[in-house]
């Protein structure tokens, strides 16, 4: 079955799922080619995305897919999705059992697409992967975690909060290209899987930058 497919079914079987939470808004399930290498991971839709049915359409989405671009790739290209994919009320944080029961499926969501780098955006996704870092501590990183490469950003309405962030935020954009030739160049070593998020944590930036 092509990776469309089994996406295709893995929201279907999502849109299926009354037992998640924040059932009175939409599946908001990500969008982007299946077969990328660079996959982004927010934490939930917020009104405009719950709208649209898209993930990061507003205003901080609209900065994070003006860096793609920047980057000279196409939006097209990457893949983007949320931890949490039904919108939390008045753009609440998303629980941690709310996290918690959409975590499966992002898991599936992962092992369909195979990128060879994740970008968690912001701590709640973030701490999926690695749940002892810290975003402004850890940010712009490159960790290995469970066989995959990670490198996590600030989420982008941090960025619009200040100058600071916006720097850190674009800095740590500029690093990803750089991140993926070293990878594919086999100049950093296969990540090794790890028992779990939280196990043998291994920060490989020394070979990085
Ligand atoms: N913030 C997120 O984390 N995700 C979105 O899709 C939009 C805003």
């Amino acid at each position: 079955m092509s990776k469309t497919s089994e996406l295709d079914r893995l929201k279907e079987e999502m849109m299926k799922d009354t037992s998640l939470p924040l059932q009175e808004s939409n599946l908001v399930f990500g969008e982007g080619n299946p077969d990328c290498e660079v996959l982004f991971i927010g934490e939930a839709p917020g009104m405009n995305e719950d709208r649209e049915k898209r993930p990061f359409v507003g205003r901080a989405g609209q900065l994070l897919r003006r860096c793609i671009r920047d980057l000279g790739w196409r939006e097209a290209d990457v893949y983007i999705t949320n931890i949490v994919k039904r919108r939390p009320p008045d753009n609440r944080d998303p629980s941690e059992e709310e996290i918690e029961k959409y975590k499966p499926y992002l898991s599936r969501q992962i092992e369909i697409i195979g990128p060879r780098v994740i970008v968690p955006l912001g701590r709640f996704s973030m701490n999926y992967f690695l749940p002892f870092a810290k975003i402004t501590r850890d940010q712009g990183k490159l960790f290995q975690v469970g066989g995959r490469f990670v490198l996590p950003m600030l989420h982008p309405a941090a960025a619009l909060r200040g100058t600071g962030a916006m720097n850190a935020f674009e800095a740590t954009f500029l690093k990803l290209p750089v991140a993926l030739e070293k990878i594919e160049s086999g100049a950093l070593d296969r990540p090794k899987v790890a028992q779990g998020p939280d196990k043998k944590m291994e920060d490989v930036q020394k070979k990085l930058f």
